[in-house]
């Protein structure tokens, strides 16, 4: 490619992630159902649309300050967080999504060499941004048989004293829609105390949980706090994705220190978003609405893939994805969810993009209309009785 010459040796090392790549693949082929991307298919509400117009008509058209409008860290602080108030409004950070908090945290934090712990299987992008910006991904194995339950012990086996700094959660989690138990992060905590680890949680999609289970923050519990980052965003829970909107909560030096790195790299975040988001965080009954489609998708998706002979999954409990186990059809991931493309139109995720831990396994996200849902699993079933 031109221009290849000029860039840096970490930068010609950069990859495209695997669900890129099947979205790209899937863009040149016709009668395709995606179930590939993470991102609500719904609207953004439509109040929030209007608010967004009223900033403009308002003259939110300037920068704003780096951390953020005032009045945006003010509804976190109060609507936007684990508990009301926990955090002050300068405790909180408004960023360009929360993968900006994610990487203005890994700027600020990593020294060459660090570790910053991880689940395995994982969002892809934890791994590129701590490894880009010096530190160690490692990976914290979990298991399919708990519904890959992350355990305290886990953590303890891969400390390794003077290099592991900080761990880094995410339930409900994506790929696989784990919801942490209030019970394992207790335990989770105590380890993170024991070790002086910085806890970073990233609870995007804290409100989307279903049947029983609750969205529980690590930062809740006793002595937490002064040692736990929430992450958060606008985009899953109100299906803002293209807003790129999110926010960091945390310790005071932190958010500082954060808010200085977005002055030199980014400047912040859309100043009408940022108005708009204040109608949002005031009216949280607009994620109710959001949680129940994807509670309907999800039946859907579930009862397509409990008929289907072979493909055995747990029902998760969180965010919008399944993550069924293909592992009797004799395929890899990747060669299953080429296939499946290429054969039925159907796009999924192979689990080994997200760890070795995700190999067998493939993501589901149940983020399209209900009808293409049921399709798309019809599909699957035809492909699988051939296999
Ligand atoms: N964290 C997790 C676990 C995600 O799955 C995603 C998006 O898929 C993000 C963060 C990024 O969210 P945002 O759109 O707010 O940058």
């Amino acid at each position: 490619m031109q221009g290849e010459k000029w860039l840096s040796r970490k930068a010609s090392a950069l990859k495209q992630g695997a669900i890129r790549a099947m979205f790209d693949k899937a863009r040149s082929m016709e009668n395709v159902i995606s179930m590939g991307i993470g991102e609500p298919d719904l609207p953004t509400p439509a109040p929030i649309c209007d608010a967004f117009t009223e900033a403009l008509q308002k003259g939110f058209t300037h920068y704003t300050p780096n951390a953020g409008l005032p009045m945006l860290r003010e509804a976190v602080s109060k609507y936007g967080l684990p508990e009301p108030n926990m955090y002050k409004p300068e405790e909180i950070m408004i960023t360009i999504g929360a993968m900006n908090a994610l990487s203005l945290l890994m700027l600020i934090l990593l020294e060459p060499g660090d570790h910053v712990m991880i689940q395995d299987p994982q969002w892809l992008n934890y791994a590129a941004q701590i490894e880009y910006c010096g530190g160690v991904a490692v990976k914290l194995p979990t298991n399919p048989e708990d519904g890959f339950a992350l355990k305290a012990q886990t953590i303890r086996d891969h400390y390794v004293p003077g290099k592991t700094k900080i761990l880094l959660i995410n339930s409900p989690n994506n790929p696989t829609g784990y919801v942490m138990t209030r019970e394992d992060l207790a335990e989770i905590a105590e380890v993170a105390k024991e070790l002086d680890l910085l806890v970073l949680s990233d609870e995007v999609y804290n409100t989307l949980v279903y049947e029983d289970a609750e969205a529980v923050s690590i930062a809740t519990f006793p002595g937490m706090k002064e040692r736990t980052v929430v992450i958060n965003s606008f985009s899953k829970s109100y299906a803002m994705c293209g807003w790129r909107l999110g926010y960091a909560a945390g310790p005071a030096a932190i958010i500082d220190r954060m808010s200085k790195m977005q002055e030199n790299f980014n400047s912040g975040a859309n100043a009408a978003a940022q108005y708009a988001a204040v109608y949002a965080l005031e009216h949280r009954e607009l994620t109710e609405g959001i949680r129940e489609s994807f509670r309907q998708r999800r039946e859907t998706a579930l009862a397509g893939i409990r008929a289907i002979p072979g493909m055995r999954c747990v029902a998760p409990k969180g965010a919008f994805y399944l993550f069924p186990d293909i592992r009797a059809f004799g395929l890899d991931s990747m060669t299953f969810c080429n296939r499946l493309l290429e054969e039925t139109g159907v796009v999924c995720v192979p689990g080994s993009a997200f760890g070795d831990m995700g190999e067998g396994f493939i993501r589901i996200a149940y983020t399209a209309k209900q009808e293409d849902i049921a399709e798309a699993m019809r599909r699957m079933k035809e492909f699988c009785a051939k296999l």
